[in-house]
């Protein structure tokens, strides 16, 4: 008899392919190892199932490949391939659920009425119930409130049609099952690392919700006896283990048996789609399978907890064997993967490039691997093991409210696909540590798959924050309603805060709650360690005409809204080199719109002025000069303070009100000037820059600033490879582990 079985490599497809060949079934097993969860883990299910004579694989995807060709003459198709991560299908996750419980269902549903198939078992689930009365019986009206259990219940109405077309479907609707090899996202199996990890259990919600728990082993029988019982086309049959446990209890029994006395209980924010009770009755099962689950909880917990033991000390033996000689390949030194989302902007970008150069030179051996839209990523310093992955652009016109910078897609398609991207280069990069820029779950939540997807390989999950973002009622309520709160708690391990606490206390300011405070760190604030060359030959050049005179550099980031200052400040040059002879250097950004930059170069032509857009060194600039007039951008501020050059800062008016708050409070300890960018006119600002110009350096009420934040960040960064450090990557040319060529069928073969 030969069986095919779709999703074979995944949790209870692996569970049953060992079933059926050890039942003497010839068994051809396709999976296309997904990335829903590490496919690593996928591969190590099969990787005694690969052995056994009885057994062939197709590495494929059911989407794609051509199915007819593989259940031609099969005796049984069981259909358990599918998108599991039930958390996954909100939002843009959906596209995939579609795709591969919907269509790919559809597609082997097909090419088994084509070829006849005598029997076919399609997996669903408990979750196309929703809230039906308990326990639930087969005849109730399913009424999913998940997108996943939609998904599910598409596919048992395509089977359903398919069985009224003379398929012989059988459908079973499993309920939460667990054992060895249960998915990561699993609340058993997070418990469990939880437990062996002594850190608290995250529950979801108050932890009420009460599961029906069933035992893969007898998810195995029961799918096994359906594969010959006689059982009328469309039969619909509940497969559950009859243990009714809340998650609260599951927590407890989980703690004592694996010796966690009285185990700490994290609530996380209940999540959409969780149903507050799932029991089953079963009595249709007994009556027509004839078959009745038989393990008990506390043996199949303390199974899978053998397992999951297991694993962890099978990972830790692995980097000591790659080490040993012959063991390993090449010298793999900590991986680390930097997002930062920076469309229209440098800052963010040249902050996390002095971050990976740090974190480099520091471990020669590392890589990082950077993801950002930034269209300038390409332009940065070159620095060896260095790569860096460009999203397409986008850019934020308000809250919520992205568009597109150079794409003709849609704003929803170009955040899926870069969400994906993202995801693919994590799962093959594979890094130790994940440093997300500012946003905790991306652009509009593009990261959250990404996110959970590291965490559950043990990833170290880092935020770097620039202290100030906006006014604190802005960012609560935006981090609130954007979900970036709940991404924090859910996933983050640590807050890494560029700035000082007496400066802004990012906790106080914010509102967070002690959990979240209880991650933060205050690093001090970050500024590039790259030294400026040669200044005192570019001052000389620059004052050649004029060698009492003094030198003013005006910069502005990026410079897309600076085009209002600059050309304030060429409308005051002529006082103020009345009353200070002086040179004038404007470096307008990258960013500033042509017509904006051209009217600014016509109009200083006939003044002491040198005009660029973009410089090499802007460093070398800083300390050349007298004075740098700048908007109050983070980076900029941070040089200027780094190499003790006074400064005028001009805020940025708006939207948000960082760098106002920026420039206040660094006026207030002393570090800068600062004037106030409402009303802002050529008299102020020449009066300003001359006051500036002409102040002995002022006492530092504040003391002086910590500048020390790219040590103390790459300090933390560093911690975290060492001690939580993932099983290496697997070069993606290596063949999959233990099956042998021949036995791996092409695609479509
Ligand atoms: P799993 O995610 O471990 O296994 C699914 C496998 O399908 C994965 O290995 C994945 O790579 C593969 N796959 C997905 N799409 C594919 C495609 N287009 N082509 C080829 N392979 C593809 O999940 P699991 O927990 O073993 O669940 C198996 C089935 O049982 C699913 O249909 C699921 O909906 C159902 N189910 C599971 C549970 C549970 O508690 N585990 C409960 C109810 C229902």
């Amino acid at each position: 008899m030969r069986v095919v079985v779709t999703g074979a490599a995944g949790f209870i497809g692996s569970a049953l392919c060992e079933a059926l060949v050890k039942a003497g079934w010839r068994v051809l097993g396709i999976d296309a190892f997904t990335e829903s969860y590490e496919p690593e883990l996928k591969r190590e299910n099969l990787a005694e199932l690969i052995e056994h004579a009885d057994f062939t694989f197709v590495e494929s995807d059911l989407g794609l490949t051509d199915l007819r060709a593989l259940l031609d003459s099969a005796d049984a198709v069981v259909h358990l391939a599918a998108e599991t991560r039930e958390k996954a299908a909100w939002g843009n996750g959906f596209a995939r659920f579609v795709e591969r419980n919907v269509l790919a269902t559809e597609r082997v549903l097909e090419a088994a009425s084509a070829c006849g198939t005598p029997r076919f078992i399609y997996a669903s689930s408990s979750a196309v119930y929703g809230e039906a009365a308990c326990p639930v019986l087969e005849t109730a009206t399913p009424q999913p409130i998940s997108p996943y259990g939609v998904s599910k219940l598409a596919g048992e109405h395509l089977a359903s049609l398919h069985a009224s077309r003379g398929l012989p479907v059988v459908i079973l609707r499993y309920f939460s099952v667990y054992g060895p090899r249960q998915r990561p996202d699993m609340a058993v199996r997070r418990f469990i690392e939880s437990a062996l990890d002594n850190q608290p259990f995250s529950v979801l919600g108050d932890g009420r919700q009460v599961r029906d728990l069933t035992y893969v082993g007898d998810v195995v029988t029961a799918t096994t006896a359906a594969l010959t019982a006689p059982l009328a086309p469309g039969t619909v049959l509940n497969i559950a283990g009859g243990h009714r446990v809340s998650m609260l209890d599951l927590a407890a029994k989980i703690g004592e048996l694996t010796g966690v006395e009285s185990p700490r209980v994290l609530n996380q924010p209940a999540r959409a789609g969780e149903v507050q009770r799932s029991e089953a009755s079963i009595s249709a099962a007994l009556t027509l399978l004839g078959w009745q689950p038989v393990s008990d909880l506390d043996t199949g917990l303390a199974r899978q907890i053998e397992w999951q033991a297991e694993r962890r000390r099978q990972r830790r033996r692995r980097p000591l064997e790659a080490a040993r000689p012959g063991g390993g390949t090449h010298r793999d030194g900590p991986r680390l993967m930097i997002y930062t989302q920076d469309g229209l902007g440098l800052g963010h970008l040249r902050r996390a490039s002095s971050l990976a150069a740090e974190f480099l030179r520091r471990e020669p051996d590392g890589w990082v691997l950077t993801t950002s839209d930034s269209p300038l990523g390409t332009l940065l310093r070159d620095i060896p093991n260095h790569d860096y992955l460009k999203l397409p652009s986008i850019v934020k016109a308000g809250p919520g409210d992205w568009h597109p910078l150079s794409s003709p897609l849609e704003v929803g398609r170009l955040l899926q696909l870069r969400s994906r991207l993202i995801l693919e280069a994590a799962t093959a990069f594979q890094p130790d540590v994940l440093l997300v820029d500012h946003m905790p779950h991306g652009a509009m939540g593009e990261l959250i798959p990404t996110l959970e997807t590291l965490r559950e390989r043990g990833t170290r999950i880092v935020l770097g924050l620039r202290d100030i973002i906006d006014a604190p009622d802005v960012v609560q309520q935006r981090w609130e309603s954007e979900g970036a709160l709940d991404a924090l708690a859910n996933f983050f391990d640590l807050v890494l805060v560029y700035g000082s606490q007496d400066v802004f206390d990012v906790c106080r300011e914010y509102g967070w709650p002690d959990d979240l405070a209880r991650l933060v760190r205050y690093c001090g604030y970050v500024c590039t360690a790259e030294k400026p060359a040669d200044a005192a030959r570019l001052r000389s050049r620059r004052l050649a005409a004029l060698p009492a005179g003094a030198l003013i550099v005006a910069m502005a980031g990026g410079g897309a809204d600076a085009h209002g200052l600059m050309s304030t400040l060429l409308d005051a040059l002529p006082a103020i080199h009345a009353r200070r002879p002086c040179a004038l250097e404007i470096v307008t950004g990258p960013f500033m719109p042509d017509d904006q930059r051209q009217d600014l170069k016509r109009r200083a032509q006939v003044l002491p002025v040198r005009m660029r857009s973009m410089v090499r060194d802007p460093l070398a600039r800083v300390a050349a000069a007298d004075l740098v007039v700048a908007m109050a951008g983070y980076n900029t501020t941070m040089e200027i303070l780094r190499l003790g050059t006074p400064a005028l800062l001009v805020p940025r008016r708006g939207p948000s009100r960082e760098q106002r708050m920026r420039a206040r409070r660094f006026a207030d300890r002393g570090w800068v000037h600062e004037l106030g960018p409402d009303g802002l006119t050529p008299e102020r600002l020449a009066g300003a820059v001359l006051e500036a110009l002409s102040s002995r350096s002022k006492a530092s009420p504040g003391g002086a600033p910590d500048l020390e934040g790219l040590t103390r960040a790459v300090d933390h960064l560093l911690a975290g490879t060492a001690a939580h450090r993932p099983a290496p990557a697997r070069p993606a040319s290596v063949p999959l582990r233990g099956i042998p060529p021949a036995r791996r069928l092409a695609s479509g073969s």
